[in-house]
């Protein structure tokens, strides 16, 4: 047996705060917890907190955790404690002015771009941009799907996720920020179509119910795009900023693959809701996912979970479709459990979504009531509730709960 999230807050709820100001549980230090298949992930709210109170806790949580598994023969394989910038029993640090933070934060709101080495983000955790992060005025939530390393299907998610998110009535934006190697003219079959200016302003291209903007059909498709660092930066800006985008309930961001310069500049320069991360099953997959994560975490942007990309074959030719687990399947879900953040759920390998991407027809995966579309579907669905639990976090109106 592996202990589950009551074991563990019993667990906390005996562990003392350093200086004699009650248990954990009951000062409300303890932000959140998780606890599945042996992976335990406890958040404290730790703004204000010296780093040595940091430490004892850390260290006393977990030995406390350690000991309850041992001595009932439970499960444990790893205890992952993460320190937010929040007040206990209160909200994330972020609504403190600037003038009044740490004078790295202040820095970084004065210079744009808060600098990693600076505090931990939230463990999944509360809704956060980065600091001096610009917010569109007529968008209400900015989600950048990202990736530790290319060719898991960042942007296969990218795209599925904004069509069925207006495929479920949101008016939906695309953006492709993989300024190096732009899917989407390929994947929304855009190759007939060309850019237009209505003054100093890109029309989007609709389609698929979707508002989109690629650099790749602003550039010849056939040269190499070399962007040093700033040039990058600069096309993306403008990509975001001169596009007539109109109202939005989403705009959605095929951000760079990896942790390097551009998707790390890309995802401090927007006021994101959030993040999504697709991962691939297999164990190395994983750790360069983790990376991607972390990086979001300590750019305070939230993490709204983890997506499975192929996570298994669906041979969806023959009756009854048959499944072929390919790479582990299960692994990305693992790693989000391990890391405290939400699953979003598993795409399956399928010829069809293979070839609908190849042939920009996105809307096709979501046709009938297939094994695809179910898992699509589902993807979306979870994503949707994340962002509205993300605006709840930070200030705004409590979802409403549908049932559908
Ligand atoms: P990334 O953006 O991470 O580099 P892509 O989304 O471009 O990856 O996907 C790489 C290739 O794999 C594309 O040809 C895409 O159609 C294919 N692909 C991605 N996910 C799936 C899937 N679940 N089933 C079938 N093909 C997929």
């Amino acid at each position: 047996m592996a202990m589950n999230k009551q074991n563990v807050l019993d667990v906390l709820s005996g562990v003392s705060l350093p200086e004699d100001e009650g248990d954990v549980v009951s000062s409300g230090v303890i932000a959140g917890c998780s606890a599945c298949d042996g992976f335990v992930s406890v958040a404290v709210a730790a703004a204000g907190m010296s780093a040595a109170k940091r430490d004892v806790l850390k260290r006393t949580i977990e030995g406390a955790v350690r000991s309850a598994a041992k001595a009932g023969n439970e499960l444990l394989v790893e205890v992952n404690i993460e320190m937010k910038e929040q007040s206990p029993g209160g909200r994330p640090a972020r609504s403190v002015p600037l003038d009044q933070a740490a004078p790295a934060a202040a820095k970084a709101g004065a210079g744009g771009h808060a600098p990693i080495s600076g505090p931990r983000g939230p463990l999944g955790g509360s809704a956060g941009a980065a600091p001096g992060a610009q917010a569109l005025p007529n968008v209400k939530h900015i989600v950048a799907v990202g990736a530790g390393k290319g060719g898991v299907g960042k942007s296969t998610v990218a795209v599925n996720l904004a069509v069925g998110l207006a495929l479920r009535g949101h008016a939906v934006g695309l953006l492709d920020g993989d300024i190096y190697g732009p899917s989407l003219p390929t994947m929304l079959g855009l190759d007939s179509l060309t850019a237009n200016l209505l003054g100093n302003m890109l029309q989007p291209f609709f389609v698929h119910g979707v508002k989109a903007m690629t650099i790749g059909k602003l550039v010849d498709p056939e040269k190499p795009l070399i962007w040093r660092g700033p040039m990058a930066h600069g096309a993306f800006k403008q990509l975001v900023e001169q596009t007539q985008w109109g109202p939005l309930d989403y705009l959605i961001i095929d951000l760079p693959p990896g942790t390097g310069d551009v998707a790390l500049t890309m995802a401090q320069m927007l006021k994101l809701t959030g993040a999504v991360v697709v991962c691939t099953p297999q164990k190395v997959a994983q750790d360069d996912a983790v990376r991607a994560l972390r990086m979001f975490q300590q750019l305070n942007v939230e993490v709204l979970g983890v997506v499975e990309n192929m996570s298994y074959f669906l041979a969806d030719d023959l009756s009854p479709p048959r499944e072929y687990d390919l790479f582990g399947r299960g692994g990305a879900q693992l790693m989000a459990q391990r890391t405290g953040v939400p699953f979003l759920g598993s795409v399956p390998i399928t010829i069809s979504l293979r070839k609908n991407s190849d042939s920009g027809d996105p809307s096709a995966n979501f046709k009938g009531d297939t094994a695809l579309s179910r898992a699509l579907d589902g993807m979306v669905k979870s994503v949707e509730a994340q962002v509205a639990l993300a605006g709840f976090r930070s200030g705004g109106r409590a979802p409403t709960l549908t049932v559908s």
